[in-house]
């Protein structure tokens, strides 16, 4: 018999994850400890404080790192907690060159705290740029989303590598829109990938959590380093939540897709929806990368629909089923308009050189049934053509 390795649906269940040993609970236990009694002076167990190693929160590490194929998970409080600490592995004066779309805590980040660091940030269209052009001699580190958010573009990852190979820069990917089941980027050669967990890892709209996960045992040692040195940790409930909601990512993510399928190809049969952004379809400029790139194409979509901004505004505050808030990849449905919500942090103008309009409206399909999002839809369609309804009244 050959051996091979169990399948993602097994792995989100089980990898790094044993009965625990006293008792058999098949969870892993909650280990709602600062601190770890010691048999004599600066002798341990393994575990000395919580900062520094809590049990939930490796096994959360060690399955996440199973699924992403690396060797080592690094938990963190947030997906922003787990970026500053990649980023802070660059050295003083260091070059980032950055995807153009990208998640807008992402870009605050490189340009209103590392820019003060002296790390300089280039912001490149990596859809449509050459990898050479792209990234330049000197460079530290490529980051990059794919799909991107909002508008959902595709990047190439390889080619990308293989320049990043030849400037000696490390290659991170953000992975929190595909998730490990649609892509895997260490298998493509990125040398780290991000995660906000907040998103459909935990997949129930209540966590705040980061992940950062590596196959090089130089990269983990320091990552280790630094989210120890750092500190900016999460608790163990967060891990074992997380924990819990990995166990159904598998079937979460296919339902997340079927209902975006279903949604998208009724937006695209609306006579009112001037655009919409969606790489699974062939006209798409991203389909034939996301195509050999990934597995699936995820719950997320955008569009544009005809009107003013007023308009798409009107729609947001219109929907019953789907929830206006920002975040994304949990169970329910959401929406946002990204110009006035996530992507506020970017000026106007180079939110419209990078072809975000005002209008666009962007949707988290959750895992409810389709034909209620598309009538929660339609039903907010109809009702944002009433000029006269306004924001409420405050207080
Ligand atoms: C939400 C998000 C982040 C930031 O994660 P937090 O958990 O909110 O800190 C980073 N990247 C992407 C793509 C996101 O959607």
């Amino acid at each position: 018999m050959t051996h091979r390795p169990p399948h993602l649906a097994t792995r989100v269940i089980h990898a790094g994850q044993h009965p625990e040993p006293v008792t058999g609970a098949v969870m892993p236990p909650v280990f709602q400890t600062s601190t770890y009694a010691q048999p004599w002076p600066a002798q341990h167990t393994g575990y000395e404080y919580s900062r520094t190693q809590n049990p939930t929160r490796e096994a959360l590490e060690r399955c996440v790192a199973d699924l992403e194929g690396g060797t080592d998970g690094v938990a963190f409080g947030s997906g922003l907690a787990a970026t500053h600490a990649v980023l802070a592995m660059l050295p003083a004066g260091g070059r980032v060159v950055c995807g153009d779309d990208v998640y807008g805590g992402t870009y605050r980040l490189l340009t209103k705290v590392m820019a003060d660091r002296g790390v300089q940030t280039r912001f490149v269209d990596l859809t449509a740029t050459p990898a050479a052009e792209a990234v330049p001699e000197g460079t530290h580190l490529v980051w990059l989303e794919t799909p991107t958010n909002p508008l959902l573009r595709v990047i190439d990852i390889a080619p990308l590598v293989a320049r990043a190979r030849e400037v000696g820069a490390l290659v991170v990917v953000d992975n929190t829109f595909a998730t490990p089941v649609f892509q895997t980027p260490l298998a493509l050669g990125a040398d780290i990938v991000v995660h906000s967990t907040t998103k459909y890892l935990n997949g129930h709209s209540d966590v705040v959590g980061g992940l950062a996960v590596t196959g090089r045992a130089d990269l983990a040692e320091r990552l280790r380093f630094l989210q120890n040195a750092i500190g900016s940790v999460p608790g163990p409930w967060d891990c074992w939540l997380v924990l819990r909601g990995l166990k159904t990512l598998h079937v979460r993510m296919e339902r997340h897709q079927r209902n975006r399928q279903a949604v998208g190809a009724w937006l695209r049969a609306h006579p009112e929806v001037v655009r919409v952004h969606d790489p699974l379809h062939p006209d798409d400029p991203g389909h034939a990368v996301a195509s050999r790139q990934m597995t699936g194409f995820g719950g997320m979509l955008a569009f544009v629909l005809d009107g003013d901004l007023a308009r798409a505004e009107r729609v947001c505050a219109s929907t019953k089923v789907f929830t206006l808030a920002e975040s994304l990849g949990g169970v329910e449905s959401l929406l946002e308009l990204p110009a006035l919500m996530t992507h506020a942090s970017i000026p106007a103008a180079e939110r419209h050189a990078r072809g975000l309009d005002d209008g666009l409206i962007r949707l988290s399909l959750g895992i409810e049934d389709a034909d209620d999002l598309i009538a929660d839809l339609e039903a907010a369609f109809a009702t944002s053509r009433d000029a006269s309804l306004g924001p409420a009244p405050r207080g």
